[in-house]
């Protein structure tokens, strides 16, 4: 998948591939992928919806009808794509709320962040965790809220959430909890992306940056730079939906908790689709219906006479949503002049 922004020469961004690291499957692991799908085309009367479909999408997902063009594969096989436009906003609802105004506000004042324990769910970010803060990581310098008033230091202008919500936070904006808004977004921003309308298996799993696009148009993101973000004593708060906002991305997640799940009709009881990988492949939730994991290989995949390939997403503190890419991956055969070369992005990325 290739993904530009429409104003920054930043654009490519997302799009660098992080390389081609660790997660390659045995070719014994790709074999069964193989056969599992040889056997699955001679069950002829079983019709495998492997790949994107358009119909899943949230109305107003995109900033333009999606069109099929022709591209290229990070592996050089020539194909067809989606071209995917979305304005940078999750269709259908109003991000926030991210940070909570006082240390006496409850979970519905703030949103969601990253527990320490790093699987399971998200922990409210409430007044109470803010307060706690230096209890909870261990660390008496936390100080996210102004002991006389009782208020959160939180960033509340664009110049704050510039300077905070990049890896080398401002000192000024240390001790902060960082909130941005969509208005801080360029006029014309946009975002786009070329996913393969038919997946291709790879012969090498690899990992791009950004994993996908979720159902409501929203990038599915790479992961968040968890310990820049802490070591500068900030948190970068989600909402309850596990995504949050920066003038590269627009709003972007970092988290699924249930928020663009759509269930498939299919009365096996498998997961809800929540988003497409950069591959094409479905991403799914993490549990069936009866609340168990599926068995899955590193990318977090699995294969099935329905769906064909497809990924099941890790839990909403897992900081990722799969593994790695089974499939091929679009990006541009060269970044346009201005761009920073493939792999340094810009400062994101929280
Ligand atoms: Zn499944
Ligand atoms: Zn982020």
């Amino acid at each position: 998948m290739y993904l530009s922004s429409s104003r920054s020469p930043a654009g490519l961004i997302a799009f660098s591939t992080l390389a081609l690291v660790g997660c390659n499957e045995t070719s014994e692991t790709q074999h069964k992928h193989v056969e599992q799908t040889e056997n699955s085309t001679q069950t002829k009367q079983t019709k495998i919806s492997e790949g994107i479909d358009l119909s899943m999408f949230t109305e107003g997902a995109f900033a333009q009808p999606p069109k099929i063009v022709d591209c290229t594969t990070s592996e050089g096989t020539e194909t067809m794509c989606y071209q995917f436009v979305t304005s940078g906003a999750p269709a259908g609802r109003e991000p926030g709320p991210f940070c909570p105004r006082n240390t006496s506000d409850g979970a519905e004042a703030g949103g969601g962040w990253f527990n320490k324990e790093g699987s399971g769910d998200l922990v409210d970010i409430t007044g109470e965790f803010i307060l706690k803060l230096g209890e909870y990581y261990g660390d008496e310098k936390w100080l996210v809220y102004d002991a006389k008033t009782n208020k959160v230091r939180y960033t509340a202008t664009k110049a704050a959430c510039l300077g905070a919500a990049r890896p080398d936070v401002e000192e000024q904006y240390k001790q902060n909890c960082i909130e941005c808004e969509l208005a801080y977004l360029d006029d014309d921003f946009s975002l786009t992306y070329l996913i393969p309308t038919t997946p291709i298996p790879a012969k090498k799993s690899s990992r791009v940056h950004t994993v996908g696009i979720a159902l409501d148009g929203a990038e599915l993101s790479g992961p968040a730079p968890v310990n820049a973000i802490l070591g500068s004593y900030t948190i970068a708060a989600f909402d309850d939906c596990g995504g949050h906002i920066n003038v590269h991305q627009g709003y972007h997640y970092h988290s699924t908790t249930g928020c663009t799940d759509k269930a498939v009709q299919t009365d096996d009881g498998h997961a809800p689709l929540i988003g497409y990988a950069a591959d094409g492949y479905g991403i799914y939730a993490m549990k069936n219906a009866e609340g168990k994991e599926e068995s899955l290989d590193e990318c977090r995949g699995t294969t099935d006479e329905i769906r064909g390939y497809h990924y099941h997403a890790a839990s909403p503190s897992e900081n990722m949503f799969i593994g790695c890419m089974h499939g091929e991956t679009v990006r541009p055969a060269g970044p346009p002049a201005g761009s920073p070369p493939d792999g340094q992005r810009p400062p994101e990325a929280k």
